[in-house]
């Protein structure tokens, strides 16, 4: 009957190209759009970086409406070639120098392809096993790359989670935080709650506290200049915390920095932290940007200090050779955030989550849905162990 319903509206090519159990023709068309993209990424070089389009160039080169009939593939990637690339910036151009690097791999790439090919929206632990406990794997895997402390690792009340950004994991420690003093000093207090971070931070703090609730004029940004080197100065924050109890507010949230996005400046995490601490404020680290080179330990000095913070982030997706978007977040007690996050209704309920045997990753962020993500992470940061290891044992086969 479906078959039949298929041909009256549109024809056998129709049921040629939409029925998913037909593997050969979704074999032979994946390898269509692999050879594009490799002869995409052959003359890439010499593509303009910056889209030459104008504004509102596409709605010239398409119809009013949806098209009725389905095109032939060789069609719609005619249709990509000639209208969408003019229309792309490349950022995988080695041309490319705006904003930040976003560095895929050949790994993370195919990553996609295995991810995408399974197509899991793994938001409990239920929904698809592996999906749920690669994650805790690997994010305890680089915990320990990164040295954060024991803390930070799910065999303790801890544990990482990626998000999609750097925006999602400050909104959801900055919930996190305010929930967790709201329980101590009352839910009417919110109008008193104030947060303190360096006038360079990213703006996705505010955009966090704007969805939190957090009144606007209790948004403390400190000013840093050249006499810091742009970081945030533990005195100047010791004083506004200061200040703010003399007048009955209630200090609850500090952000901190490592690679600022205007001159990758890098708060001093140790000093910040202790005043975190003495005043029972929730230490986030925004180390979005300058995260991933900590792996390295030359670098590593750069997080000194991590042990004061309460929550951790760091980008995958824009140096650690992972597609967009994979952005890591480490928490020291995920009890505050699942209690700020979690909901149980009837229709996710199931066995191994009621038994709390299981981590549901849907209580530790904003969606319900989430895809598998880990591949992309997982396979590229195999792929540069593999590598790695082949460099170390060629040089010193041959030193
Ligand atoms: C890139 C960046 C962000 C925002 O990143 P998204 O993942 O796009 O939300 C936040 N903070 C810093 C320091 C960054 O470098």
């Amino acid at each position: 009957m479906g078959k039949d319903l298929i041909k009256l509206v549109g024809g056998p090519t129709i049921q040629d190209q939409t029925m998913p159990n037909d593997i050969d023709m979704a074999k032979e068309n994946a390898h269509k759009i692999v050879d594009f993209i490799a002869d995409y990424y052959k003359t890439l070089q010499d593509l303009p970086v910056l889209s030459q389009v104008k504004p509102g160039y596409l709605s010239e080169l398409l119809p009013d409406s949806a098209p009725q009939w389905p095109e032939s593939l060789q069609d719609v990637l005619d249709d990509v070639h000639q209208k969408i690339i003019p229309g792309v910036t490349h950022w995988q151009s080695p041309n490319y120098f705006a904003y930040y690097p976003s560095n895929s791999s050949i790994a993370g790439f195919l990553g996609e392809m295995l991810s995408a090919g399974f197509n899991i929206v793994g938001f409990s632990w239920i929904t698809s096993p592996a999906a749920t406990e690669l994650e805790v794997i690997v994010l305890d895997w680089l915990a320990k790359m990164l040295k954060l402390p024991n803390q930070f690792l799910s065999s303790g009340f801890g544990g990482g989670v990626i998000q999609g950004t750097a925006s999602e994991a400050v909104l959801v420690a900055v919930l996190a935080a305010r929930d967790k003093v709201l329980r101590k000093v009352g839910k009417e207090a919110l109008n008193k709650l104030t947060v303190y971070a360096s006038d360079q931070t990213h703006s996705s703090l505010q955009k966090a506290c704007q969805i939190a609730g957090i009144y606007p004029e209790n948004f403390r940004l400190l000013k840093a200049d050249q006499s810091s080197n742009y970081s945030l100065d533990p005195e100047a924050l010791s004083e506004a915390i200061s200040n703010d109890l003399s007048s009955h507010f209630i200090p609850f949230f500090l952000c901190a920095t490592v690679g600022t996005t205007s001159s990758a400046a890098v708060d001093p995490l140790r000093d910040l932290g202790k005043i975190a601490k003495e005043n029972h404020l929730w230490f986030h680290v925004d180390a979005a940007y300058g995260g991933s080179a900590c792996i390295c330990p030359e670098y590593r000095h750069y997080i000194d200090g991590v042990e004061g913070a309460d929550s951790f982030g760091m980008n995958a997706h824009k140096w650690l050779l992972t597609n967009f978007d994979c952005s890591l977040l480490w928490v020291k007690d995920r009890s505050a955030l699942i209690q700020s996050l979690s909901t149980c209704p009837e229709f996710l309920k199931n066995k191994a989550s009621q038994e709390n045997a299981v981590v549901d990753f849907k209580d530790w962020q904003i969606p319900l849905g989430r895809r598998f993500r880990l591949w992309p992470l997982a396979h590229s940061l195999l792929s540069v162990f593999v590598s790695f290891h082949h460099y170390r044992t060629r040089t010193m086969a041959t030193s």
